[in-house]
Protein backbone atom coordinates (compact mmCIF):
# COMPACT_ATOMS: atom_id res chain seq x y z
CA UNK A 1 0.00 0.00 0.00
CA UNK A 2 1.22 3.40 -0.57
CA UNK A 3 0.31 6.62 1.08
CA UNK A 4 0.89 10.01 -0.16
CA UNK A 5 0.85 13.23 1.56
CA UNK A 6 -0.30 16.00 -0.54
CA UNK A 7 -1.02 18.79 2.40
CA UNK A 8 0.52 18.80 5.39
CA UNK A 9 0.08 21.83 7.30
CA UNK A 10 -2.57 23.01 9.66
CA UNK A 11 -5.76 24.61 9.00
CA UNK A 12 -4.16 28.22 7.75
CA UNK A 13 -1.80 26.60 5.95
CA UNK A 14 1.91 27.17 6.63
CA UNK A 15 3.01 30.05 5.84
CA UNK A 16 -0.63 31.08 7.00
CA UNK A 17 -2.31 33.30 3.84
CA UNK A 18 -2.79 36.61 6.23
CA UNK A 19 0.06 35.52 9.10
CA UNK A 20 3.59 38.07 9.13
CA UNK A 21 5.08 35.73 11.64
CA UNK A 22 8.49 35.02 11.80
CA UNK A 23 7.66 31.52 10.71
CA UNK A 24 6.25 32.28 8.10
CA UNK A 25 8.28 34.86 7.24
CA UNK A 26 10.80 32.05 6.89
CA UNK A 27 8.90 29.51 5.89
CA UNK A 28 8.35 31.96 2.64
CA UNK A 29 11.90 33.05 2.31
CA UNK A 30 13.06 29.17 2.21
CA UNK A 31 10.36 27.43 0.20
CA UNK A 32 11.15 23.73 -0.14
CA UNK A 33 9.70 21.75 2.27
CA UNK A 34 8.53 24.59 4.71
CA UNK A 35 5.66 25.57 2.77
CA UNK A 36 2.50 23.28 3.74
CA UNK A 37 -0.60 23.12 2.59
CA UNK A 38 -3.79 21.78 3.78
CA UNK A 39 -4.25 18.81 4.59
CA UNK A 40 -4.75 15.78 2.34
CA UNK A 41 -3.52 12.58 1.53
CA UNK A 42 -4.05 9.89 -0.95
CA UNK A 43 -3.63 5.97 -0.47
CA UNK A 44 -2.67 3.82 -3.76
CA UNK A 45 -3.71 6.00 -6.72
CA UNK A 46 -7.64 5.64 -5.90
CA UNK A 47 -8.81 6.51 -2.45
CA UNK A 48 -8.05 10.20 -1.11
CA UNK A 49 -8.45 11.13 2.25
CA UNK A 50 -9.94 14.43 2.64
CA UNK A 51 -10.65 17.51 0.06
CA UNK A 52 -8.77 20.02 1.10
CA UNK A 53 -9.72 23.84 -0.09
CA UNK A 54 -6.16 23.11 -2.00
CA UNK A 55 -6.98 20.18 -3.98
CA UNK A 56 -6.72 21.71 -7.60
CA UNK A 57 -3.48 23.22 -6.80
CA UNK A 58 -2.28 19.72 -5.40
CA UNK A 59 -3.27 18.33 -8.71
CA UNK A 60 -1.49 21.01 -10.65
CA UNK A 61 1.76 21.88 -8.28
CA UNK A 62 2.40 17.91 -7.02
CA UNK A 63 0.46 16.16 -9.91
CA UNK A 64 -2.39 14.65 -7.72
CA UNK A 65 -4.32 12.56 -10.53
CA UNK A 66 -8.01 12.60 -9.97
CA UNK A 67 -8.78 9.86 -12.30
CA UNK A 68 -8.39 6.87 -10.48
CA UNK A 69 -10.26 8.83 -7.32
CA UNK A 70 -14.37 7.91 -6.48
CA UNK A 71 -14.18 7.25 -3.03
CA UNK A 72 -13.32 10.21 -0.58
CA UNK A 73 -13.13 10.03 3.36
CA UNK A 74 -13.57 12.74 5.08
CA UNK A 75 -12.08 13.13 8.41
CA UNK A 76 -14.07 15.72 9.86
CA UNK A 77 -15.67 19.32 8.53
CA UNK A 78 -13.11 21.61 9.28
CA UNK A 79 -12.39 24.15 6.40
CA UNK A 80 -9.02 22.66 6.01
CA UNK A 81 -9.81 19.24 5.41
CA UNK A 82 -13.51 19.67 3.56
CA UNK A 83 -14.29 22.27 0.77
CA UNK A 84 -17.26 21.16 -0.41
CA UNK A 85 -17.92 23.08 -3.45
CA UNK A 86 -15.66 21.20 -4.90
CA UNK A 87 -17.81 18.74 -5.64
CA UNK A 88 -20.05 20.44 -7.65
CA UNK A 89 -17.38 20.47 -10.48
CA UNK A 90 -17.44 16.46 -10.36
CA UNK A 91 -21.12 17.19 -13.25
CA UNK A 92 -21.10 17.94 -16.74
CA UNK A 93 -19.99 20.02 -17.99
CA UNK A 94 -17.10 20.72 -15.81
CA UNK A 95 -15.92 17.12 -15.69
CA UNK A 96 -16.45 14.13 -18.52
CA UNK A 97 -16.22 10.66 -18.10
CA UNK A 98 -16.32 10.83 -14.33
CA UNK A 99 -18.00 7.23 -12.47
CA UNK A 100 -20.07 7.83 -9.37
CA UNK A 101 -18.28 9.42 -6.59
CA UNK A 102 -18.56 8.35 -3.45
CA UNK A 103 -18.32 10.19 -0.40
CA UNK A 104 -17.71 9.12 3.78
CA UNK A 105 -18.14 11.25 6.45
CA UNK A 106 -19.99 12.55 10.17
CA UNK A 107 -23.14 14.00 9.94
CA UNK A 108 -21.44 17.77 9.52
CA UNK A 109 -19.29 17.08 6.48
CA UNK A 110 -23.24 16.15 5.20
CA UNK A 111 -24.56 19.34 6.44
CA UNK A 112 -22.19 21.42 4.77
CA UNK A 113 -22.65 19.68 1.52
CA UNK A 114 -26.27 20.25 1.78
CA UNK A 115 -26.00 23.84 2.75
CA UNK A 116 -22.66 24.47 0.58
CA UNK A 117 -22.70 22.91 -3.09
CA UNK A 118 -24.60 24.97 -5.03
CA UNK A 119 -27.06 23.17 -7.12
CA UNK A 120 -26.95 19.94 -4.78
CA UNK A 121 -29.65 18.43 -6.49
CA UNK A 122 -28.13 18.59 -9.89
CA UNK A 123 -24.94 17.04 -8.20
CA UNK A 124 -26.40 14.45 -6.10
CA UNK A 125 -26.47 12.27 -9.75
CA UNK A 126 -22.75 11.76 -9.07
CA UNK A 127 -21.78 11.62 -6.16
CA UNK A 128 -23.16 8.80 -3.18
CA UNK A 129 -22.69 10.48 0.53
CA UNK A 130 -22.25 7.51 2.83
CA UNK A 131 -22.38 8.46 6.58
CA UNK A 132 -19.39 7.02 8.63
CA UNK A 133 -19.96 5.43 11.88
CA UNK A 134 -17.26 5.03 14.48
CA UNK A 135 -16.39 1.52 14.52
CA UNK A 136 -18.36 0.26 11.93
CA UNK A 137 -16.40 -1.06 8.58
CA UNK A 138 -16.95 0.20 5.20
CA UNK A 139 -15.88 -2.17 2.72
CA UNK A 140 -14.49 0.10 -0.58
CA UNK A 141 -12.91 -1.60 -3.26
CA UNK A 142 -10.49 -3.79 -1.99
CA UNK A 143 -10.33 -1.93 1.10
CA UNK A 144 -11.40 -2.31 4.51
CA UNK A 145 -11.52 1.56 6.15
CA UNK A 146 -12.09 1.58 9.90
CA UNK A 147 -13.50 4.89 11.12
CA UNK A 148 -12.30 5.58 14.56
CA UNK A 149 -13.54 8.52 17.07
CA UNK A 150 -11.18 11.41 16.99
CA UNK A 151 -10.29 13.81 20.05
CA UNK A 152 -11.14 16.83 18.33
CA UNK A 153 -14.10 19.30 18.76
CA UNK A 154 -16.53 17.91 20.06
CA UNK A 155 -19.44 19.66 18.25
CA UNK A 156 -19.06 17.16 15.66
CA UNK A 157 -18.32 13.40 15.55
CA UNK A 158 -14.45 13.86 14.14
CA UNK A 159 -12.50 10.28 12.94
CA UNK A 160 -9.78 9.02 12.30
CA UNK A 161 -9.51 6.15 9.98
CA UNK A 162 -7.65 2.62 9.76
CA UNK A 163 -7.13 1.82 6.45
CA UNK A 164 -6.52 -2.16 5.34
CA UNK A 165 -5.79 -3.88 2.28
CA UNK A 166 -4.36 -7.24 2.27
CA UNK A 167 -2.09 -7.93 4.96
CA UNK A 168 -1.45 -4.24 5.32
CA UNK A 169 -3.00 -1.72 7.40
CA UNK A 170 -2.44 1.85 8.04
CA UNK A 171 -3.46 4.53 10.81
CA UNK A 172 -4.35 7.73 9.46
CA UNK A 173 -5.18 9.92 12.90
CA UNK A 174 -4.75 13.63 12.52
CA UNK A 175 -6.84 16.01 14.22
CA UNK A 176 -6.96 14.46 17.10
CA UNK A 177 -5.21 14.56 21.01
CA UNK A 178 -4.57 11.59 22.88
CA UNK A 179 -6.90 8.71 21.06
CA UNK A 180 -10.07 7.98 22.77
CA UNK A 181 -10.75 5.12 25.35
CA UNK A 182 -13.37 3.55 22.86
CA UNK A 183 -10.69 3.90 19.95
CA UNK A 184 -8.29 2.40 22.01
CA UNK A 185 -11.07 -0.78 23.34
CA UNK A 186 -11.74 -1.12 19.59
CA UNK A 187 -7.63 -1.39 18.31
CA UNK A 188 -7.25 -3.96 20.84
CA UNK A 189 -9.76 -5.85 20.49
CA UNK A 190 -9.47 -6.23 16.85
CA UNK A 191 -5.56 -6.74 17.64
CA UNK A 192 -4.45 -5.94 13.86
CA UNK A 193 -1.14 -5.34 13.36
CA UNK A 194 -0.14 -1.18 12.55
CA UNK A 195 2.66 -0.90 9.42
CA UNK A 196 2.00 2.32 9.35
CA UNK A 197 1.09 4.90 11.67
CA UNK A 198 0.56 8.64 10.80
CA UNK A 199 0.25 10.67 14.32
CA UNK A 200 -1.30 14.45 14.20
CA UNK A 201 1.86 16.60 15.55
CA UNK A 202 0.18 20.03 15.27
CA UNK A 203 1.36 21.62 18.64
CA UNK A 204 4.72 20.40 17.43
CA UNK A 205 7.07 21.77 20.61
CA UNK A 206 4.00 22.18 22.92
CA UNK A 207 2.40 19.48 24.89
CA UNK A 208 -1.22 19.43 23.88
CA UNK A 209 -3.64 15.85 23.67
CA UNK A 210 -6.83 17.28 23.93
CA UNK A 211 -7.79 18.71 20.37
CA UNK A 212 -4.45 17.74 18.59
CA UNK A 213 -1.19 16.61 19.43
CA UNK A 214 2.81 17.81 19.93
CA UNK A 215 5.84 15.74 19.43
CA UNK A 216 5.26 14.10 23.17
CA UNK A 217 1.66 13.49 22.78
CA UNK A 218 2.76 11.62 19.84
CA UNK A 219 5.72 9.71 21.83
CA UNK A 220 3.11 8.82 23.95
CA UNK A 221 0.24 7.52 21.95
CA UNK A 222 3.17 5.77 19.97
CA UNK A 223 3.96 3.35 23.48
CA UNK A 224 0.58 2.90 24.07
CA UNK A 225 0.32 1.56 20.58
CA UNK A 226 3.17 -0.54 21.34
CA UNK A 227 2.29 -1.57 24.97
CA UNK A 228 -1.06 -3.09 23.82
CA UNK A 229 0.22 -4.79 21.24
CA UNK A 230 -0.67 -2.81 17.84
CA UNK A 231 2.81 -1.88 16.44
CA UNK A 232 6.35 -2.80 16.61
CA UNK A 233 9.68 -2.31 16.18
CA UNK A 234 8.54 -3.21 11.93
CA UNK A 235 6.03 -0.25 12.32
CA UNK A 236 6.69 2.82 10.35
CA UNK A 237 5.73 6.30 12.47
CA UNK A 238 5.33 9.50 11.00
CA UNK A 239 3.90 13.32 12.46
CA UNK A 240 2.14 15.13 9.90
CA UNK A 241 -0.25 18.44 10.39
CA UNK A 242 1.89 21.05 11.32
CA UNK A 243 1.42 24.78 12.34
CA UNK A 244 3.10 27.41 12.45
CA UNK A 245 2.54 27.98 15.98
CA UNK A 246 4.37 24.69 16.82
CA UNK A 247 7.72 26.58 16.80
CA UNK A 248 9.55 24.33 14.36
CA UNK A 249 10.37 24.30 10.74
CA UNK A 250 11.06 21.51 9.00
CA UNK A 251 14.74 21.32 9.48
CA UNK A 252 13.92 21.47 13.20
CA UNK A 253 11.34 19.06 13.40
CA UNK A 254 13.09 16.56 11.58
CA UNK A 255 15.89 17.27 14.08
CA UNK A 256 13.56 16.54 16.83
CA UNK A 257 11.45 13.80 15.35
CA UNK A 258 14.94 12.23 14.82
CA UNK A 259 15.65 11.70 18.16
CA UNK A 260 12.75 9.70 19.06
CA UNK A 261 12.13 7.21 16.00
CA UNK A 262 9.48 9.27 14.22
CA UNK A 263 9.71 10.50 10.43
CA UNK A 264 8.57 14.06 9.61
CA UNK A 265 6.08 13.96 6.69
CA UNK A 266 6.23 17.06 3.79
CA UNK A 267 3.99 17.91 1.17
CA UNK A 268 4.35 15.27 -2.01
CA UNK A 269 5.95 12.26 0.40
CA UNK A 270 5.10 9.24 -0.19
CA UNK A 271 5.85 6.14 1.96
CA UNK A 272 5.07 2.84 0.47
CA UNK A 273 4.80 -0.23 3.05
ZN1 LIG B 1 -6.74 20.28 10.49
ZN1 LIG C 1 2.67 32.48 10.98
ZN1 LIG D 1 -9.83 20.16 12.76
Amino acid sequence: MKLTYYGTGAGEGWPGVFCNCKLCKEARRLKGKNIRSRSQALINDDLLIDLTPDTYMHSLVYDLDLENVNHLLVTHSHTDHFHPADLELLREPFAHNRELFHVYGNESVRNRIWSEVPKVEEVEDCFNFHKAEPFTKLSIKDYIVVPLRALHDRSEECLIYEILQGDKAILYAHDTGAFPSETMDYLMEEKIHLDLVSLDCTTQSEEDGKNHMGLVDAVKQRQLLIDFGLADETTIWVVNHFSHNGGWLHDRMVEEADKVGFLVSYDGMVIEI
